[in-house]
C-alpha cells in the first residue's frame, strides 16, 4: 500500500498532489475514525482556505461535529483540541515549506500528531475508497470557535509573569508572514513586552524572508533589535510551532543554543529528569544534561517521535536543533509561543542579556549536508554504509551516527521526506570538522553510485 504520511503529516503541492478532492476523501477517513468532535484549523497559505474546507465537507460527510478554528498556528489548535476535550484535529498545514505547497496533519484527542499505527489505519480506509458516508439525516455540523485567548492564558499559566512583566523587555517580533502574527505580539504585550514587528502581516506568498527562519534570512530582524535597541528578537516559521533567538546584540542563534539554555535551566529547577531530543541534536545538549544530574534520551529524527517519546516515558521536555521545542507542562508538542514565553522567564530570573547566557554554553562548529539518492536505494544505500563505517560508537535508531574518541560525531541519514541523504556533523575545530564530512560525503556518493549500477 503507498503511504499518504511522511515524517510530519502529508504533505505536498497544491492541486497537484494536494487536490480537494484528495483533502476530501483524506479527511473523511480521519473523521470516521477519530471520533465526532473534531477542530479543523489552517495556516495562512493561499491555499489553506480551499483545503480547510475541503478537510471540513470531509468530516461533516461522515458525521463529525465541526470546530472551525480558522487562521492560527499548529501549536495553538493543538491545545485547544486537549483542553476542550475533543475527539481529534485537523490542520492544514505546509508549516515552513515554499508557497506552491500545503499539507495535511492530524492531530488525536491528546493533542499530539497521530502516531504511524493510526497514520496506517487512515492510509488503509482511503486506498479502500473511504468511509461508508452519512445518511441525509446525520450529517455533522460545524460551529466556530477561537481558541486563541485560551492559548495565550495556558501559556501564560507556565512562567513567572509578574517578574516578567516587571523588566519590561523590549522585544522585535518576526512571523515571517505566518500565522505566529496571530499570537505572538499577543502573548508578548500580555507579558509587559514593547513589543516591535516586522513581516507580521499574513501573506501565503511568505514575501518577506520566506517562511522557514535561516541564519541567512533573519537580517532584518538583527538589524531592526540593534536599531530599536531590542533586548532580543524571534524568528517563527510559518506554522507557528518553531522559534529561532536573536541576542540584543542582533547576533542570530540556532535552535540548539536556545533549546540548550532552556534545558540548563529547566534541569536546575527538575534535577534528575531526562529530556527528549533527536540523535541530530548537538553533544552539547547531553553536556549540558550531565552537568545538571540528568539524562538524554535520543529519539528518531521528527517532531512526533519526539512527541510521542516524552508521553511514553513521562520527559517534560524535548528540543530540536530547528528551534522546536516541546515542554511537557503546557503541552508535549512544539510550541514557538511557549519557547518565547520560556526565554523570557530565564531572562527575568537571571537578570542577564541573552548573549551573555548563551555565550556560556559549550560551543562547538557544525555542519549540515544534503546528497541525493533515489528514494527506491536508500535502504540498501544505508545496509551497506552500515558494513563499510568504522568508529569508536556507532548507533542506529536513525541512520548510522558515528561517535570518534575526540567527541565528534557525524550523523548519516535517508531523509523521509526527500530523495536525499542527509549529513549532520560536529566536531570542535573546523578543520576536523571537515574532515571528517568529506571523508564520508565520498563513501556515501561511491556506495549509491554502487546501489545505481547493481
Ligand atoms: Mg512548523
Amino acid at each position: 500500500m503507498p503511504r499518504l504520511f511522511g515524517t510530519n503529516g502529508v504533505r505536498g503541492v497544491v492541486n497537484r498532489e494536494l487536490t480537494p478532492e484528495f483533502v476530501l476523501r483524506l479527511s473523511a477517513s480521519a473523521g470516521h475514525l477519530l471520533g465526532r468532535e473534531i477542530a479543523v484549523g489552517r495556516d495562512g497559505r493561499t491555499s489553506s482556505d480551499m483545503l480547510a474546507k475541503a478537510a471540513i465537507s470531509g468530516l461533516l460527510s461522515v458525521g463529525c461535529r465541526v470546530h472551525d478554528m480558522g487562521l492560527l498556528p499548529t501549536p495553538t489548535l493543538q491545545y485547544a483540541v486537549k483542553r476542550l476535550g475533543l475527539d481529534g484535529g485537523i490542520m492544514i498545514t505546509a508549516s515552513h515549506n515554499p508557497p506552491e505547497f500545503n499539507g495535511v496533519k492530524v492531530i488525536l484527542g491528546d493533542g499530539v500528531e497521530a502516531p504511524r499505527e493510526v497514520e496506517e489505519r487512515i492510509e488503509e480506509l482511503y486506498f479502500r475508497g473511504g468511509p461508508p458516508l452519512k445518511p441525509w439525516g446525520e450529517v455533522g455540523s460545524v460551529e466556530g470557535f477561537n481558541p486563541i485567548g485560551i492559548y495565550i492564558d495556558g501559556i501564560l499559566s507556565h512562567v513567572d509573569l509578574e517578574a516578567i512583566r516587571k523588566r519590561r523587555f523590549r522585544i522585535v517580533l518576526d512571523p515571517g508572514n505566518g500565522v505566529a502574527a496571530l499570537t505572538a505580539p499577543e502573548l508578548a504585550r500580555r507579558l509587559g513586552c514593547e513589543v516591535y514587528t516586522i513581516n507580521a502581516d499574513i501573506d501565503g506568498a511568505f514575501p518577506g524572508r520566506g517562511s522557514e527562519p535561516r541564519p541567512e534570512n533573519l537580517g532584518d530582524l538583527s538589524r531592526l533589535v540593534e536599531a530599536v535597541d531590542a533586548d532580543l528578537g524571534v524568528a517563527f516559521d510559518g506554522d507557528g510551532d518553531r522559534a529561532i533567538f536573536v541576542d540584543e546584540r542582533g547576533i542570530v542563534h540556532w535552535g540548539d543554543r536556545s533549546f540548550a539554555l532552556v534545558a540548563w535551566d529547566y534541569l536546575r529547577r527538575h534535577p534528575g529528569e531526562a529530556i527528549a531530543t533527536p540523535v541530530s541534536s548537538s553533544k552539547m545538549i547531553e553536556e549540558i544534561a550531565c552537568k545538571a544530574g540528568g539524562s538524554v534520551v535520543w529519539t528518531r529524527v521528527g517532531s512526533i517521535v519526539v512527541s510521542r517519546t516524552m508521553l511514553e516515558r513521562g520527559i517534560n521536555l524535548g528540543g530540536e536543533e530547528n528551534g522546536g521545542i516541546f515542554y511537557g507542562p503546557h503541552q508535549p508538542v512544539r510550541d514557538g509561543g511557549m519557547t518565547m514565553a520560556l526565554i523570557l522567564d530565564i531572562l527575568a530570573r537571571e537578570g542577564r542579556t541573552l548573549s551573555e547566557l548563551l555565550g556560556e554554553l559549550p560551543r562547538y562548529v557544525q555542519r549540515k549536508e544534503r546528497i541525493p539518492c533515489p528514494n527506491e536505494l536508500k535502504q540498501r544505500v544505508l545496509e551497506a554504509l552500515r558494513e563499510r563505517v568504522e568508529a569508536e560508537r556507532i548507533e542506529t535508531i536513525d541512520g548510522v551516527k558515528l561517535w570518534f574518541e575526540d567527541g565528534s560525531w557525524i550523523l548519516i541519514r535517508p531523509s523521509g521526506t526527500e530523495p536525499i541523504y542527509r549529513i549532520y556533523a560536529e566536531a570542535e575545530t573546523e578543520s576536523r570538522l571537515n574532515r571528517m564530512v568529506e571523508e564520508h560525503k565520498r563513501l556515501l556518493e561511491e556506495l549509491i553510485e554502487e546501489a545505481k549500477a547493481s
